[in-house]
C-alpha cells in the first residue's frame, strides 16, 4: 500500500503551500478537494476556497467549510442552468486504493431553499461509497493538471474503439452507424454541450439514394465562459462515418475501421473540446459530426442546405479528417485560407511560432466544411505536408506504407502507431480555436 502514501504526502506539501486560504479562521478546506478535478464520466471541476465550479458553467458560492463533518454549503450561482438561487450541500470523502481517484463527493442536496435547510440535510452515507449518495455512487474525483496539453492515449482509445471491429467500419444506413451517433452525443452532452440546432444534438436528416431512411449528424454547442452559445461561434468538425463492409483485401478482412478516416479525427475534435469546455472563450464552440462524408458529402451538404446560416454565425469551420502524420508535419497546406481571412492568418502564425510553414489554397469539394465555404463561411481544412521533423523522405515513405491504408479494410488501430503527429496536430488545432474563440 505505497500509493495511499504518497497521494498523502502530496497533499501534506500542498498544504503548507495553501495555509492562507480560509473562509473562516480554523474551518478551512482540506487540500485535498482544492483544485481542478475531473470525476469518473470526464466532467470538469475546479474547487476553492470559495467556488465549487461545474465547467463549464454551473457556479456554486460556498458559504461554510464543515472539515471535521466533510461537507460544505453553497449558493447556486443566478446563471446556472437550474435551480438557480437555491442552496447545495456538498459532502465529500477520501478514497484510498483508488488512484488516481482521491476522494469523491455526493450533491447531498442542490435545491435546498436555505442555507440552514440543506445543512440540515442528510448526510451521505460514506461506509457504502457504492450507493451512499441517495442509492447512487458517489462521484469519484482525480486530478486534472490546468492544461496538459493534447491527451494521445485518451485519442487513441477513442479512435481504437470507434475503429472496433463491431461497429463494422461505420457503414452508411447502418444500425452501427447509428450507435455511433449517439455514443458521440453522449460524449459532447457530457463536456457540457447543447443542441445547436433544434431541441437534439443528434440532428436528422434523409438523402436522396435513402430518402425514406433517417440517419444523424451529431452537432452540439460548447457554451463561452459565462455560459451564452448565442454570438458568433467558432466551429469544428470531422466526419464520423466510413466505408462498412465491403470486398475483402488480400488477408480476407473485408471490414473498412477508417482508423485515420476519421476515427482518428473525431477523437482530436473531441479532444479540443474538452480543452475549450475546461477554458472555455468568449466565442462558444459548435462541434459537428458529420454522417455520410463518404458517401459525397451528405450529410454536411444536407445540413447546409437545410436553412440559413445552420450553425450560427461562424468565425470559422475547421475540418479534420484522414487522420493525422505519424510524425511533427512542419509543412502544412490550408485549403480554404484562400482567399485570406482572420482565423487563416491566425493559424498560420501559429504554425510559424512552432517552426511550421503553411500554404493557402482556395475551397475545395473535399471535405465537408466546402459547403459552408458556399455559404459564405471562412472555412480551414488543414492537410499535412511532406516534410517532417527528423524524419528523412526514405523514413517518410516507409511511415506512410506502414500506417496509411486509404480506403482498404488496413485502416485499423495499431498499437504502434505513433501519436507524435496527433499531438501536434491536436495541440495546434487548439491553439487555432482557443485564439479565435477569445
Ligand atoms: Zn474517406
Amino acid at each position: 500500500m505505497r500509493a495511499p502514501a504518497v497521494v498523502l504526502a502530496v497533499a501534506l506539501a500542498a498544504a503548507c503551500a495553501r495555509g492562507g486560504d480560509r473562509t473562516a479562521a480554523g474551518a478551512g478546506p482540506p487540500p485535498l478537494v482544492i483544485g481542478r478535478f475531473a470525476d469518473d464520466y470526464g466532467n470538469a471541476f475546479r474547487i476553492s476556497p470559495a467556488l465549487f465550479e461545474q465547467l463549464p458553467r454551473n457556479r456554486f458560492h460556498i458559504v461554510e467549510w464543515n472539515a471535521a463533518e466533510q461537507y460544505f454549503l453553497a449558493r447556486n450561482d443566478a446563471g446556472n442552468s437550474s435551480d438557480s438561487g437555491l442552496w447545495t450541500r456538498v459532502d465529500w470523502m477520501p478514497l484510498t486504493g483508488m488512484e488516481p481517484y482521491t476522494w469523491g463527493f455526493c450533491m447531498t442536496a442542490y435545491r435546498a431553499p436555505t442555507l440552514d435547510s440543506a445543512r440540515a440535510t442528510t448526510p451521505a452515507v460514506r461506509s457504502v461509497p457504492r450507493r451512499g449518495c441517495a442509492g447512487f455512487p458517489f462521484s469519484r474525483m482525480r486530478v486534472q493538471p490546468v492544461d496538459a496539453g493534447p491527451d494521445t492515449a485518451a485519442m487513441f482509445a477513442m479512435a481504437q474503439a470507434l475503429a472496433a471491429d463491431s461497429l463494422r467500419g461505420r457503414g452508411p444506413w447502418t444500425p452501427e452507424n447509428e450507435h455511433v451517433a449517439r455514443y458521440l452525443a453522449a460524449r459532447l452532452t457530457a463536456l457540457g454541450a447543447r443542441p445547436a440546432i433544434g431541441g437534439s444534438i443528434l440532428v436528422p436528416f434523409a438523402s436522396p439514394p435513402r430518402p425514406a431512411d433517417t440517419v444523424y449528424n451529431v452537432v452540439g454547442v460548447l457554451p463561452a465562459r459565462g455560459g451564452s452559445v448565442g454570438g458568433q461561434r467558432v466551429g469544428l468538425t470531422a466526419h464520423f462515418d466510413h466505408l462498412g463492409v465491403a470486398a475483402p483485401d488480400e488477408r480476407g478482412d473485408s471490414i473498412y475501421n477508417g482508423f485515420l478516416d476519421a476515427a482518428l479525427p473525431v477523437a482530436m475534435v473531441l479532444d479540443v473540446a474538452r480543452r475549450y469546455a475546461a477554458a472555455p472563450g468568449t466565442k462558444p464552440l459548435v462541434v459537428a459530426f458529420f454522417n455520410l462524408e463518404e458517401q459525397g458529402l451528405l450529410g454536411s451538404l444536407a445540413l447546409a442546405g437545410s436553412r440559413p446560416r445552420p450553425l450560427g454565425e461562424l468565425a470559422v469551420l475547421i475540418g479534420v479528417d484522414a487522420g493525422s502524420p505519424a510524425g511533427e508535419a512542419v509543412t502544412w497546406q490550408l485549403m480554404g485560407g484562400a482567399p485570406e481571412h482572420a482565423a487563416a492568418r491566425i493559424a498560420d502564425s501559429l504554425a510559424r511560432a512552432r517552426g511550421w510553414t503553411t500554404t493557402s489554397t482556395p475551397p475545395r469539394a473535399i471535405s465537408d466544411v466546402f459547403p459552408f465555404s458556399q455559404l459564405g463561411v471562412p472555412i480551414l481544412f488543414p492537410i499535412p505536408g511532406r516534410t517532417w521533423r527528423g524524419y528523412t523522405d526514405a523514413q517518410r515513405s516507409d511511415a506512410m506504407a506502414r500506417f496509411d491504408h486509404y480506403h482498404k479494410p488496413a485502416d485499423e488501430a495499431r498499437r504502434d502507431f505513433p501519436l507524435t503527429g496527433t499531438w501536434y496536430f491536436a495541440d495546434w488545432l487548439w491553439s487555432i480555436v482557443s485564439v479565435v474563440s477569445r
